[in-house]
């Protein structure tokens, strides 16, 4: 099957041909329907963040059963599924007390699935896959656990997107923030996953709802997800304009959706006193953010991470699908460019350049 490989990083990725071993014990094999051009893989091929190479990136996917391993239970050939690249082990002290999304196995095996190995080589080399997924592939074989039912005829793109944007940005608003009606928000980096916090902050009854980003484009696209005023922080300092806005208040919740020390910073200034701050972005391996102690402890301020929305993917991603199919979300907006597997490196150029709401590859 054909896949696209990270040999280095900042070099292109190489569409080759792979083998794909068949599913192990627990394991599914599955056709990729689509997959999402997200900003985390981009980290990976910036040196940003770190992975084993050669590896398929790739984990905001969707795709259609074609195989199953010994024991599968939950999922049968010709299902259609969303991707969890955090598939959880069900046993583990976070499993076991609801945070799947902080599983200790997953963790441990990052790089392989479950067991320790892996499906996918090229002779004798093997090849990992981004978070047991590795989308950017025709096929793939991941964990049973993360494999998430969908409804028959569920559009594979809009399901691709709960596989990581939707999820992380409306579950930040929805399971960690828990956002209560008529308080202000402060969205910092409004890329896929911003957009996606906009509008779990709009469903959860938010009375205002700031935008802020440097690019004027993304600014007016986020007031169609919700977005009740937008700051330009190319232009003066983002923290005042948004204590401006809530009569020189702060605002309740502040949300880091972009990954750099600077808007980690301004998130935290941005918020009221006993506000909270919630850290989605993934800032490089090397960041830091000086946060003074004092300001912490006067103005009872949290500031608390949240990875993929704080969600249990199995029972929270069917929630996603349910609030798409009644209107509540809106994911179709979302999607404002596809692509074919062949075009991915001109898809991480517009990402740079372009990027309004998210590109999806539909073509293997
Ligand atoms: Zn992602
Ligand atoms: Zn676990």
């Amino acid at each position: 099957m054909k896949a696209a490989i990270l040999y280095e990083t900042n070099q292109p990725l190489v569409i080759e041909e792979v083998e794909l071993d068949p599913p192990k014990k627990g394991e599914v094999h599955v056709k990729i329907g689509a997959a999402g051009v997200c900003r985390s893989d981009l980290h990976f091929m910036h040196g940003d963040a770190i992975i084993q190479t050669p590896a398929i990136l790739g984990h905001e996917g969707a795709g259609t059963v074609l195989d199953v391993g010994e024991g599968v239970t939950s999922v049968k050939p010709g299902d259609d599924v969303i991707l969890s690249f955090v598939p959880n082990c069900g046993r583990c002290p976070y499993c076991l007390t609801g945070r799947a999304n902080l599983c200790d196995l997953h963790g441990a095996t990052s790089g392989t699935l479950f067991d320790g190995t892996n499906r996918l080589h090229i002779g004798d080399q093997y090849i990992t896959p981004m978070g047991k997924v590795g989308c950017f592939a025709q096929e793939a074989v991941v964990p049973e656990t993360g494999c998430i039912l969908l409804p028959k005829g569920f559009p594979l793109p809009q399901a691709a997107l709960i596989g990581c944007s939707v999820t992380t940005g409306v579950g930040a608003a929805m399971y960690n923030a828990e956002i209560t009606p008529g308080s202000t928000v402060a969205v910092f980096g409004v890329g896929g996953v911003g957009l996606n916090v906009i509008q779990g902050a709009r469903l959860l009854g938010a009375s205002k709802i700031i935008a802020v980003d440097i690019h004027q484009s993304k600014l007016e696209f986020a007031s169609k997800f919700g977005a009740t005023n937008t700051v330009d922080a190319s232009s003066g300092d983002p923290v005042a304009k948004v204590k401006e806005l809530t009569d020189g208040l702060g605002a309740d919740y502040t949300f880091e959706v972009f990954g750099s020390s600077e808007t980690v910073l301004n998130a935290y200034h941005s918020v009221k006193k006993g506000g909270q701050v919630i850290i989605v972005g993934i800032a490089p391996v090397t960041a830091t953010a000086a946060i003074d102690p004092v300001s912490l402890v006067r103005f009872e301020r949290t500031v608390k991470g949240c990875y993929y929305g704080s969600a249990r993917p199995n029972i929270d991603m069917p929630t996603m699908v349910t609030l798409y199919k009644s209107g509540q979300i809106d994911i179709d907006g979302l999607i404002t460019r596809e692509y074919s597997l062949d075009e991915i490196n001109q898809a991480y150029k517009d990402i740079d350049t372009t990027e309004i709401g998210r590109g999806v590859i539909t073509k293997f």
